[in-house]
């Protein structure tokens, strides 16, 4: 019986670690769903994920982890976490971004990837900077952002469900991850969505995120695959799966929005 990343040769099979920091205060909506479909995404292909934690007080060493999640959450949950973030973890995070490690940063934790967050009660809590953005939220009685969301992504679409207050703004020359074709994005104004620098990705799509978006999963994988094997390394090929149902749930939200 093969281990689930051993080869037929008996060898083990690519192996990446994945730092995802605070599961316990960032985690709304589903978030965790995007470990889960990163670790049997890889282990479908005979990789092994190790998911490790990086909890409140924790120092992240760049050099132990391949690629880093965070999640979202409440105001009170990233007010508890800003300063950690700052203290704990912005030096090691900012080398992991400038060395092109992959990140994947959802909503609160998109927003704690920035200049500030500016929740609606409370002090401003000052971000990682790693996007030259910033957030504001309007207020306990302006609407929140809510709803399900499409965009465009590269030569393709990224669908998921979003629920925010806090409104995203992108400096001039900060890259989008795409242009919303349906739901509200960064601000409801603008008509982006989303923020890239370097290979660290930050949106506001919940669902969670990548189940429905199976192209978005995989390139986050091959990222890792290439930063650690070599771009041009067997390991970094990764063998087609049967997406099917993955898809056809990708498609029936596009309908669902009207966007064809
Ligand atoms: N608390 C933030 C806001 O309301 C982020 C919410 C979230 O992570 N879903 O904008």
């Amino acid at each position: 019986m093969l281990a689930h990343n051993q080869t037929a040769d008996g060898n083990a099979g690519p192996a990446l670690r994945l730092g995802h920091l605070y599961p316990d205060q960032l985690n709304v909506y589903g978030d965790r769903g995007n470990i889960i479909t990163l670790r049997q995404r890889c282990r479908w292909r005979g990789i092994m994920l190790d998911v490790l934690p990086l909890q409140l007080g924790d120092e992240l060493v760049p050099e132990r982890y391949d690629m880093l999640f965070i999640g979202g959450g409440q105001d009170r949950e990233q007010d508890e976490v800003a300063r950690d973030l700052r203290e704990k973890k912005s030096a090691g995070l900012r080398a992991a971004v400038e060395a092109d490690m992959p990140v994947l940063a959802v909503c609160g934790g998109y927003q704690l990837l920035a200049r500030y967050y500016r929740p609606a009660v409370g002090p401003e809590l000052p971000g990682a900077a790693i996007f030259d953005a910033w957030t504001v939220h309007s207020g306990k009685e302006v609407a929140r952002c809510v709803g399900n969301v499409a965009l465009s992504w590269r030569e393709s679409t990224l669908v998921g469900f979003e629920n925010h207050g806090g409104r995203t703004f992108l400096a001039p020359g900060a890259e989008p991850l795409g242009r919303v074709l349906a739901g509200h994005g960064n601000n409801s104004e603008d008509h982006l969505e989303g923020c890239v620098y370097r290979n660290t990705f930050g949106t506001y799509l919940h669902g969670s995120l990548l189940p429905k978006n199976p192209h978005f999963a995989d390139y986050l994988i091959q990222l890792a695959l290439q930063r650690r094997y070599g771009i041009d390394s067997v390991e970094a090929t990764l063998a087609p799966l049967d997406d099917s149902a993955e898809w056809q749930a990708h498609r029936a939200m596009l309908q669902r929005l009207g966007v064809s």
